[in-house]
């Protein structure tokens, strides 16, 4: 019996592990795997690192060979192979030898397309300058090391201040280069909402990183030697001794587009929810494909590796005759920025506000707290600031954003779980988390977010943001102690602390609203539920001062 023939166009993560589940659910199927790289299997994620001299070894990298391949799975991987065009009309595609120069056809019975994304370069003037670096591959990531060593390069410039620059910018300075990363955006991290942005930025102006916000990088020139000149759109110029371009990648769909396969609005392959393009016989996954966001409901591309991984599998379950099927995605992401950390799972208030979800009609809220990562009373806890987005109807999740040290990423996962779930606020009130005080608190985090969050919705906590403050209506209650409010304060508040405030009550007037603050939204808390008591109109700020400083640009 002739075999069935499974070929998939790129070999890193998504064609890697879909070549991989296809073969452990069919012994049978002739399995060949095409990437036009050196490569197959590699860890992109990795590159900054290497870059860095973190991981110290190219091999490292290297997650499976093609020698692992055929002996362990029995696939055949061709590297160093483009896949140049599709003939859907007889099930082949014409491949291109890029050692030898040959062309040749090779017929399928299913056909899986994970040709990812490229670098987004964008036409400028000296664009193509030696010393302007993408990062996507291992020779990408030698090419750089070897020009910093060549060049003994002192100082660099980031296009971009998304994860990748992040990356970039810590490894480099780890390098003992130094660094100035320019964004068009107000703030770096654009997924996250600005306040949740700032302390990354405190971060990495602390470590003398230079930020130029709100500039767009214009042209670039050579100045003779290896170094470059960088125009910026203000006029400013900066000479460097290389460039990283990180503005974001776009999902590779020429393939997919000259065959004729259907295009999302957004740039990427469509599928359906089994990763099926619109031809039956053709799947697709990915940083090529457009996936939905499920929260939104929009369609997005999400060039994650996670992703990329489960699509592979979902697409090898769905020719093998098995009825799988993707969820899409929430964008739950991590980035380390030196000593911090900043993960979030689900939409920004931002991307809400933008794709006209916020206040349809005043839909959603929000909280901010910043708990201790373990219990403070054990050596070595710092705090974590938490945003948590929910639906003010019913509680349901909607996200999160959280910046800290230590403990960020596991509470952003537990409330990506917990969003998959369309669990409540009210679940995370109740979440049952492990503690020893070296690792959490008996109330997690988490589980604070899901009170305060219930608190709100229950009626118990009337809270007010920053963002709204008017400070001609509204009387500004500081209710921390005297030692704090003399550190900073906002201008503006009147100073009585939390334990004197019933013998003190006569100084806060009846007859205007009042908002208390204390550093991070628990005394004020307290503060309103008393005071609501006596009969006043009060809110309290959430995450205090805090928070105030993260909204500021103090
Ligand atoms: P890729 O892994 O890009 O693989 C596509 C392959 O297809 C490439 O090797 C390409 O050469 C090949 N190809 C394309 N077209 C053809 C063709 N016509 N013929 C033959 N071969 C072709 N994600 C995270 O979740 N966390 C991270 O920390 C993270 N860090 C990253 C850091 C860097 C520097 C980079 C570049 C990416 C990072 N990512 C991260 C993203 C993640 O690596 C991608 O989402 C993931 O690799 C996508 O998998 P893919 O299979 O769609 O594409």
């Amino acid at each position: 019996m002739r075999k069935r023939r499974i070929l998939i166009v790129g070999g890193v993560a998504g064609g890697a592990s879909c070549a991989a589940r296809a073969r452990r659910l069919s012994e049978t199927a002739e399995i060949i795997m095409f990437d036009r790289g050196d490569y197959v299997s590699f860890a992109n994620c990795g590159l900054p690192y290497y870059v860095g001299n973190v991981i110290k070894k190219e091999e490292s990298l290297l997650m499976a060979t093609p020698e692992l391949f055929r002996r362990r799975f029995e696939i055949e991987v061709r590297l160093q192979t483009d896949v140049l065009t599709i003939d859907r009309e007889n099930n082949r595609i014409q491949v291109k030898d890029l050692g030898s120069g040959e062309t040749y056809h090779e017929s399928y019975d299913a056909l899986v397309l994970s040709p990812g994304a490229s670098p987004i370069k964008p036409q400028m003037p000296g664009i193509d300058l030696p010393g302007i670096f993408s990062l996507r591959t291992i020779p990408d990531s030698r090419h750089i090391k070897a020009w910093i060593t060549r060049n003994q390069a002192k100082h660099a410039v980031i296009v971009g201040g998304g994860y990748i620059g992040l990356e970039m910018t810590e490894n480099l300075l780890k390098l003992g280069l130094a660094v100035t990363i320019v964004e068009m955006q107000p703030q770096v991290m654009p997924l996250l909402d600005p306040e949740m942005a700032a302390p990354v930025q405190g971060e990495l102006v602390k470590h003398k990183v230079v930020l130029r916000l709100n500039e767009t990088v214009v042209g670039f020139s050579g100045n003779g030697d290896h170094s470059i000149t960088v125009k910026l759109n203000s006029g400013l110029t900066e000479v460097t001794d290389l460039v990283i371009l990180s503005i974001g990648v776009r999902p590779e769909i020429q393939l997919a587009r000259d065959a004729g396969l259907k295009i999302g609005q957004r740039g990427g392959i469509r599928v359906d929810e089994h990763m099926r393009t619109s031809d039956e016989k053709i799947w697709a996954v990915g940083d090529a494909v457009e996936v939905k966001d499920v929260i939104t409901g929009q369609m997005g591309v999400i060039p994650l590796a996670g992703p990329a991984n489960r699509q592979g599998r979902i697409a090898a379950d769905v020719i093998m005759g098995r009825d799988a099927k993707f969820r899409g995605v929430q964008g739950t992401s991590v980035v380390g920025i030196i000593d911090l950390v900043a993960a979030f799972t689900g939409p920004s208030e931002k991307t809400l506000r933008q794709a006209g979800l916020w206040d349809e009609p005043a839909r959603y809220e929000k909280i901010y707290l910043h708990p201790a990562d373990h219990a403070g009373y054990y050596p070595g806890s710092t705090p974590i600031s938490l945003k948590l987005i929910f639906d003010k109807n019913d509680g349901r999740i909607i996200s999160a954003q959280a910046v800290g040290r230590e403990g960020v990423e596991k509470r952003i996962d537990v409330i990506s779980m917990a969003i998959q779930q369309n669990a409540t606020v009210f679940d995370l009130e109740e979440a049952e988390l492990c503690y020893a005080p070296q690792f959490g608190s008996a109330k997690d985090p988490v589980n604070l977010a899901g009170m305060i969050a219930a608190n709100v919705l229950r009626g118990d906590a009337h809270i007010a943001h920053w963002s709204e403050l008017d400070k001609d209506r509204i009387f500004l209650l500081d209710v921390r102690d005297p030692s704090e409010y003399k550190k900073g304060c906002v201008e503006g508040a009147v100073n009585i602390p939390l334990n004197d405030l019933r013998p003190r009550m006569a100084e806060i007037p009846k007859d205007q609203p009042v908002w208390s603050y204390c550093l991070v939204g628990q005394r004020s808390y307290y503060a309103a539920r008393a005071l609501s008591q006596y009969g006043y109109e009060i809110k309290s700020l959430s995450g205090g001062y805090i928070t105030y400083l993260s909204n500021s640009d103090d």
